[in-house]
């Protein structure tokens, strides 16, 4: 058993939070005393049905060798395993004599599940085991209305947290001091080597999201300063225009545990009352507006904790039986960014080139498949789910639902969104279509947004294809089908 003198072991088992500051599982064991022993452990197939896309994979590998370069100067050594998680800790507490486990809790429904699981079997090994919360600004049943029911609705939602103690302040990185006593001293446990996990693509698709992207817990604190040096000041101005850099682009490492929440909110905190920031009233409003949006990532949480069948169902039932088409044609072409409709396929392409879609195009390109193509939403949601780097099975479903009409505070089934029109308002000189359809690049900027009013033979020659579906016929279809659905 363990004394004061001498503490036991503690185990970390890193999941969603790969990073050093803010880390309440880390900072416990470290101040628990005794060596501490950080672990990862990859066993996809406990994730089922939501196993990680390839998109996420790669990010992963990328933050994990992040993680054991931060890990390593703190004289800390991750130790990678693969396969079932409970008897890869349990090998592992028996090859340290470890008596403690820490971890930060996920709220995934399965993952809920599991980890209760695991919780209790640790604990019936006699092993002392904590779990903590780094990934929200509130836990979901920290959240109540007056009746103490969850909420369906953001605004009240949202007003509720506010009126809430202001989230913890974060913690500081452990410091080379304060590990001195952490490092491992007897022979280290085995680990993989990160390559031997199979995370990273064999054929190489991710070069574009690795020209964009660093991940890691360094590259998340520079796209932080870099948002707050850049766009927060117009960030409720600019944030619907995808051609311009307009949002802070965290979502990735948020949904990795990069940065966590709580270091966001009271950076962000920080700077709206650093009076050297001379913010204006207006462009205080807009750091304000910023907030509210880690407030969706709250409400999905919210949603998702309390009514955990959404990811694959409505929130709201009378849409269970909506009459989807089957058509894998138009799935395809609208998955590969060849719709005819130069907004969603910029939209789309751009998802697959780095990973990430501007959120304004997510709401379109899922409008538009969801309504014109009458595609379901859970054929979109499990085509963002293997394409994004920021794949988050909260935030994903929220959005998705909210596009089919059917989820917690949903767009109305009669809001379809005209991409045309959305192209003109949103992108008025065409920058982004030019960005990433190349075929329209040498197109007079106006003519971008509906290339098929062009005269046929000058598009002819630019290979992009024609209208997938005539959007005023296809609104006509869609309000139809909801009509149908809405009347039950
Ligand atoms: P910013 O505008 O800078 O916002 C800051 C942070 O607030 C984001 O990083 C994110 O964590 C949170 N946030 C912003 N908007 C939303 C929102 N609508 N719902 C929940 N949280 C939000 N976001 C994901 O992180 N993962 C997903 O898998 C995902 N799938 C989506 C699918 C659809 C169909 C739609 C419409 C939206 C989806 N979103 C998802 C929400 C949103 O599009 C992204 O969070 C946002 O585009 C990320 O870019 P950003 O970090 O620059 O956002």
């Amino acid at each position: 058993m363990s004394n004061t003198a001498h503490p036991a072991p503690t185990i970390v088992w890193f999941r969603t939070d790969l990073r050093l500051a803010d880390n309440p599982a880390l900072a416990a064991a470290i101040a628990r005393g005794g060596p501490v022993i950080p672990v990862f452990i990859w066993a996809p197939e406990e994730e089922a049905p939501w196993q990680p896309g390839r998109a996420w994979q790669w990010w992963l590998h990328q933050s994990l060798a992040s993680l054991q370069a931060a890990l390593h100067k703190l004289n800390l050594r991750l130790i990678l395993r693969q396969g079932n998680k409970l008897a890869a800790l349990r090998d592992l507490i028996r090859e340290t004599q470890a008596q403690a486990i820490y971890w930060n809790r996920r709220y995934e429904p399965a993952i809920i599940e599991r980890d209760k699981r695991i919780k209790l079997a640790l604990r019936a090994d006699g092993c002392e085991v904590e779990s903590f919360n780094s990934h929200l600004l509130y836990e979901p049943w920290q959240v109540q209305t007056q009746t103490a029911t969850p909420y369906k609705v953001f605004t009240p939602f949202w007003k509720a947290c506010q009126a809430m103690a202001e989230p913890d302040a974060p913690l500081a990185p452990p410091t080379p001091k304060q590990c001195k006593a952490a490092a491992f001293a007897a022979s280290a446990p085995d680990s993989l080597p990160l390559d031997a996990l199979g995370l990273m693509p064999r054929i190489p698709w991710h070069t574009g999201m690795a020209a964009y992207w660093t991940p890691g817990e360094a590259g998340a604190q520079t796209r932080l300063t870099t948002f707050l040096n850049d766009a927060i000041r117009n960030y409720k101005d600019q944030r619907d225009f995808p051609s311009v850099d307009g949002t802070s682009r965290l979502s990735p490492y948020l949904c990795h545990g990069e940065i966590s929440p709580r270091q966001v909110w009271h950076t962000i905190r920080r700077f709206i009352s650093d009076s050297k920031q001379k913010l204006t009233p207006a462009a205080e409003k807009q750091c304000w507006a910023y907030l509210r949006e880690i407030g969706w990532r709250e409400f999905a949480y919210h949603i998702l904790y309390h009514f955990p069948h959404t990811p694959g169902s409505p929130l709201q039932e009378k849409y269970q039986s909506f009459p989807w088409r089957n058509d894998p044609a138009q799935l395809r072409a609208w998955q590969r960014g060849q719709t005819g409709y130069p907004l969603i396929d910029a939209g789309m392409r751009q998802l697959w080139q780095i990973g990430w879609m501007h959120n304004r195009v997510r709401m379109v390109v899922a409008s538009f498949l969801v309504k014109d193509l009458l595609i379901s939403w859970q054929d979109g949601a499990a085509w963002f789910w293997d394409t994004l780097v920021d794949a988050d099975l909260a935030n994903n479903t929220l959005g998705w639902q909210w596009a089919g009409g059917c989820g917690a505070d949903a767009a109305p089934y009669f809001r379809v969104f005209n991409p045309t029109l959305q192209s003109k308002k949103f992108d008025p000189d065409g920058k982004y279509i030019q960005q990433f359809i190349p075929e329209l690049s040498n197109t007079d900027p106006r003519q971008r947004h509906a290339p098929w009013e062009t005269p046929a033979p000058l598009l002819d020659h630019t290979g992009y294809p024609d209208p997938l579906v005539d959007h005023a016929k296809a609104r006509n279809r869609a309000l139809a089908a909801f009509d149908v659905v809405k009347s039950h």
